[in-house]
C-alpha cells in the first residue's frame, strides 16, 4: 500500500496571533506527507532550492516516506508568507515567491509508477494531470485545489476534475467554482465535472462529505488552544487518504472514518507553528483523539414515532 503526493514543499513565514514564524518549513506536500506516513508509505514528488539543506530534509527522514521524488533544482525554494485574523477564521497571503517552483515539471521516479493511491496537491491542474498520467493504475485519485486556478486556470481546472475521484475543497473555494452560494446546490454542480466524493471543509466548523444521495457532517475537533491553522487541510487530506490507503476500502463507512480521522490529525496540526507537532505526534495520541472524538459525535436515536 502507498500514497503518492505531489505538492509543494516551502519554506514559511507565518502571523497569527499566537506569534511569528520565519521562514519555516511548509508546503502542501509536506504537510500532507507527514500527516499520511502515520498511516502507509507516502511517495513525495515536489522540489526544493539549494537553500533546502540536510537540516530540513531531517523533517521528513526516519518516517515512511520516500524522498527519490524530491528534487533538488538550482535556486531557492518556494516561499509563501501569510497572515491571519485574529480568530484565525481568514488568512491574507502577504507573498507568495515560486523560486524554484515557477519551472517546476514533475517526473516520477520508476519505483512510484506503481502507487496505489494519489494525492494531487495545490499545484497548476495541467501539472496535477501530468503527475496523474505518469502512474500506471492508481484506485484512487484525490485533489485539493485553490482560488488562484478557479480564477485563473478553470478549464484546465475542470479537464484534471473530470480525471478524479475525490476532491477536497474550502467552502469559499466551491461557492467560487460553481458560480453557487449554496453550499448543497454547489457541491452537486461540482460533483457533476468529475469527482463523484465531495468534501467540503469549513476550517474549524468541520467538514461536509459529499457521496452519491448521502451527506455526511463532521464537527471539527474542538481545539482550547489554536496556535497556527497553517497546513490544516493539507494534513487533512493526508489522514484521509493515508487512513484510506491503509484500510484498503472506499466504501461509504470508511469514507466516513477517513474524514473523521482527517480532522483530528489536522487538529494536532494546528496546536504549534508549521509541521512542528506533526513531528512529535505519537500514534497512540492519534488513537485516542480518534476515539473521544468518535464519542463527541455519537448519539443513540430516539425511537421516532
Ligand atoms: P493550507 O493551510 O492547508 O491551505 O496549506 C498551507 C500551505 O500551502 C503552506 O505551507 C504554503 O506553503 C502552501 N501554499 C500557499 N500558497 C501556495 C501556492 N500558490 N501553491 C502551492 N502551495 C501553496
Amino acid at each position: 500500500m502507498s500514497v503518492l503526493v505531489v505538492g509543494s514543499v516551502a519554506y514559511d513565514t507565518l502571523e497569527t496571533p499566537a506569534g511569528r514564524a520565519e521562514k519555516i518549513l511548509g508546503g502542501s506536500a509536506s504537510y500532507f506527507a507527514l500527516a499520511a506516513s502515520y498511516f502507509t508509505d507516502v511517495n513525495m514528488v515536489g522540489v526544493v532550492g539549494d537553500d533546502f539543506g540536510p537540516e530540513q530534509m531531517s523533517a521528513f527522514e526516519g518516517r515512511r516516506i520516500n524522498l527519490e521524488g524530491l528534487e533538488h533544482a538550482p535556486g531557492k525554494t518556494f516561499h509563501w508568507q501569510g497572515k491571519y485574523s485574529t480568530d484565525l477564521n481568514s488568512r491574507e497571503t502577504i507573498c507568495t515567491d515560486l523560486n524554484v517552483f515557477e519551472h517546476f515539471k514533475p517526473k516520477l521516479p520508476e519505483s512510484y509508477r506503481k502507487s496505489d493511491r494519489l494525492f494531487l496537491g495545490n499545484i497548476e491542474p495541467s501539472l496535477q494531470r501530468d503527475v496523474l498520467e505518469q502512474v500506471d493504475a492508481p484506485q484512487l485519485v484525490g485533489c485539493d485545489t485553490m482560488n488562484l486556478w478557479i480564477n485563473h486556470r478553470l478549464e484546465e481546472l475542470k479537464k484534471t476534475l473530470a480525471k478524479v475521484e475525490v476532491l477536497l475543497i474550502n467552502d469559499s473555494e466551491a461557492r467560487e467554482l460553481a458560480g453557487d452560494w449554496n453550499v448543497i446546490r454547489a457541491a452537486r454542480k461540482i460533483r457533476a465535472m468529475g469527482p463523484k466524493t465531495l468534501i467540503i471543509k469549513k476550517g474549524e466548523h468541520g467538514a461536509l462529505l459529499f457521496q452519491e444521495d448521502s451527506c455526511f457532517l463532521a464537527s471539527a475537533f474542538p481545539l482550547e488552544h489554536v496556535k497556527d491553522p497553517t497546513g490544516a487541510g493539507d494534513s487533512f487530506a493526508g489522514g484521509l487518504m493515508g487512513y484510506l490507503d491503509q484500510s484498503g476500502s472506499h466504501d461509504e463507512a470508511t469514507f466516513r472514518q477517513a474524514v473523521i480521522m482527517g480532522s483530528t490529525v489536522a487538529s494536532f496540526c494546528c496546536e504549534d507553528f508549521g509541521v512542528e507537532r506533526l513531528l512529535t505526534l505519537k500514534q497512540d495520541e492519534i488513537h485516542e483523539r480518534f476515539h473521544e472524538f468518535a464519542s463527541m459525535v455519537h448519539f443513540d436515536r430516539l425511537p421516532l414515532k
